[in-house]
C-alpha cells in the first residue's frame, strides 16, 4: 500500500534492534485519515471472507483494528495482556514472548467473546518473529473458530514470523512488507 510505504519512508525511524519506530503515525500519535485507508484495504482483501470479528492484542493494535472494523461492520476483541498468575477458567490463554521488550506474558480472551461460529480476521500493527500472531490464532483454534487470516500494516519480511505463519497455512496480507532496513534505510519488497 503505497500511502503507507510513503509516511514510513517519510515518518519511520532505524532503531537498534531491528526495531522500526512509527510513534508519530502509529504506535503513539495515530493518523486516522492513514487508519482509515489502511482499514479500507484490509476489508478489499478479506471483503468475501464473511468475517465475524476481529481480534487484535493490546495495546498497539487496537486502533488500526477499530477503524477496519468499520469497514467490515464487525466487533473488535482484543486480547489482553495478564499480569495474574491465577488465571481464570472463563478465559482462553497463550503465551506471547514480546518482541520488542523481550518477556513472555499470558494473553487472554474472555470465553464469551469468541465462539465456534465465528470467522475471525486476525490484525496487528507488526509481524516480526510472529509470536503474537501466534498466540492469536492459538486462541481462535482454542475457541472452535475459524481463522480467516492475518491482517498486518507492517511486515518485516527480513525476520522470519511471515514465512513461519505462512508455511503453516495461514493467510497473511501485509500492507508493506520491509525487506531491509539499516543505516541506509527501508527498502521494500
Ligand atoms: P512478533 O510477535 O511478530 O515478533 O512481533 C509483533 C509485535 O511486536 C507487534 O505487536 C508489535 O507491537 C511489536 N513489534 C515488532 N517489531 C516491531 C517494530 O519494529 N516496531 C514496533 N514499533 N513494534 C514492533
Amino acid at each position: 500500500m503505497d500511502l503507507l510505504k510513503k509516511r514510513i519512508l517519510l515518518d519511520g525511524k532505524i532503531l537498534p534492534g531491528n526495531v522500526l519506530k512509527v510513534d508519530s503515525f502509529l504506535n503513539h500519535q495515530m493518523d486516522i485519515s492513514l487508519f482509515s485507508e489502511m482499514g479500507k484495504e484490509f476489508h478489499r482483501r478479506f471483503q468475501d471472507d464473511n468475517v465475524t470479528k476481529i481480534l487484535t492484542i493490546e495495546a498497539s493494535g487496537i486502533g488500526i483494528a477499530c477503524i477496519a472494523a468499520q469497514s467490515f461492520g464487525v466487533p473488535v476483541v482484543f486480547a489482553k495482556k495478564s499480569k495474574s498468575i491465577n488465571l481464570p477458567e472463563d478465559v482462553y490463554t497463550s503465551k506471547v514472548e514480546s518482541f520488542t521488550h523481550g518477556r513472555v506474558y499470558d494473553i487472554i480472551v474472555a470465553k464469551d467473546y469468541l465462539s465456534k461460529d465465528d470467522r475471525v480476521l486476525i490484525i496487528d500493527d507488526f509481524l516480526a518473529m510472529g509470536h503474537a500472531l501466534l498466540g492469536l490464532s492459538k486462541l481462535v483454534i482454542d475457541a472452535g473458530a475459524t481463522l480467516i487470516g492475518a491482517g498486518i500494516a507492517i511486515e518485516k519480511g527480513f525476520q522470519p514470523g511471515g514465512a513461519l505463519l505462512r508455511n503453516q497455512g495461514i493467510r497473511v496480507e501485509s500492507l508493506a512488507i520491509i525487506s531491509s532496513m539499516d543505516d541506509r534505510g527501508v527498502l521494500f519488497a
